[in-house]
């Protein structure tokens, strides 16, 4: 990961890890074009039944024809790259398709006159986009955004009762955290997945903190970066060093330095979530932290909440230093996506140069592309000092 002439990223698990990725997505097709036959099927024979036959159900039966015949192709499609083994562009191919399967369903579903129609389309929808989690954010946003259009065509234009609309939102509501916890899972199945043993693996953690060490972070990284360049998700790297911890090892002795080490491990992550997310000890007194699909401001804040932790937890450092308590200083670099050719790093590399404009300018901050977030300002030899020094009894 250090080395920057050699391409640790792309490695045979890297690849296997997108393999399986682009095989859990044939598989998924597959199911969902069986699940949707079943759905086209109940409302054919509902046409087929209906007394009146007019116009507006013959154009409801013509796009259903479109939807079934593109749901076998992609049944086949998806059939021949699982015999084939043969997964190259099948993200981009299960989106065309998810995405042009939800504009027609759209527009069915606002030509659907009964009820029972109307309704199973819209679970239909929005069931597609929980079983199929591998979409980006922006998707979901757009996909959210249109499902509520739809509900409030189908309100103004069916006349739909207010019960169903609410129905309707509900659904909506659900299927969109579903598909977005669903999205996270997948990832982080993938990123995991054949190492499920390594979960447990000593080599990979670090036993002071249970961070995972430097080797499980690369470990990690190589699956990570493939699966973000093909998502096209952004990045963010924080490295995080604590302030002065020579003069806190002098004072406290190491015993108590290792406690601290471990108290802010705690901290960090307490404000790291995401099951997508990963810290690390890097060095005796280091951290990395990688965020993925974050957007700059979201890093910055995670950044500023890790930091303000470890100062809140107001653990005493020694009195020269210039504050009462210990702190910690952030270096961030961020990718808006990671493209491909970046590599991973380049990132932690930037990370580190802004942790090092941080200790020159001060400490107890977070750096980004050469800007100061959350400051604290030094309160050595001030009254506020003071204060604190006699609050915690320093
Ligand atoms: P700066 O604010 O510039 O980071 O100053 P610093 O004194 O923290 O400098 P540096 O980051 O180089 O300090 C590293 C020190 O951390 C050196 C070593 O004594 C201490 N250290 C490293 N690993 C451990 C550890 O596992 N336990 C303890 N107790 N101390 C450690
Ligand atoms: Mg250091
Ligand atoms: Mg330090």
């Amino acid at each position: 990961m250090q080395n920057k002439g050699k391409s640790t990223i792309r490695t045979k698990a890297g690849t296997r890890a997108l393999e399986r990725l682009a095989m859990e997505n044939v598989r998924r097709d597959f199911f969902s074009a069986l699940g949707s036959l079943v759905v086209y099927s109940i409302l054919f024979i509902r046409y087929l039944f209906a007394e009146l036959f007019p116009i507006k159900n013959t154009i409801v039966l013509a796009i259903m024809v479109v939807y079934v015949v593109m749901d076998v192709c992609f049944a086949v499609i998806s059939y021949k790259k699982v015999v084939s083994r043969d997964s190259s562009r099948s993200g981009e191919l299960n989106r065309v398709f998810w995405i042009s399967r939800y504009g027609l369903a759209l527009i069915f579903s606002l030509y659907a006159s009964s009820k029972t129609g109307a309704t199973l389309l819209i679970l239909m929808i929005m069931l597609s986009f929980a079983l199929v989690p591998l979409f980006e954010l922006k998707e979901i946003v757009v996909a959210t955004a249109l499902q509520v259009i739809m509900l409030v065509l189908h309100f103004a234009i069916n006349m739909i009762d207010a019960e169903r609309f609410v129905t309707g939102i509900i659904i909506l509501t659900l299927c969109t955290v579903i598909s977005r916890q669903a999205y996270y899972a997948a990832l982080r199945r993938e990123m995991d997945a054949g190492e499920i043993s390594d979960v447990k693996n000593l080599a990979d953690t670090d036993p002071m903190t249970g961070l995972l060490n430097r080797r499980g972070l690369e470990r990690r990284i190589m699956q990570l970066w493939p699966m973000c360049i093909r998502e096209k998700l952004s990045v963010a790297v924080m490295m995080i060093d604590i302030d002065n911890f020579k003069k806190y090892n002098d004072t406290f002795g190491h015993p108590e330095g290792d406690e601290c080490i471990k108290m802010i491990a705690k901290c960090l992550k307490e404000n790291i979530r995401r099951r997508t997310d990963y810290i690390a000890r890097v060095g005796g007194e280091e951290f990395l932290i990688v965020l993925t699909d974050v957007t700059r401001q979201g890093a910055i804040d995670v950044a500023t909440a890790c930091k303000t932790s470890v100062e809140e937890a107001r653990r005493p450092h020694s009195k020269d230093n210039f504050l009462p308590y210990v702190s910690i200083s952030t270096g961030l670099s961020f990718a808006s996506p990671v493209v491909p050719g970046k590599e991973f790093w380049e990132l932690r590399n930037d990370a580190d140069k802004q942790l090092y404009t941080a200790k020159e300018n001060g400490k107890a901050c977070v750096y980004i592309e050469g800007e100061c977030f959350a400051k604290t300002e030094p309160l050595r030899f001030n009254r506020q000092y003071e204060k604190e020094r006699l609050f915690h009894q320093i």
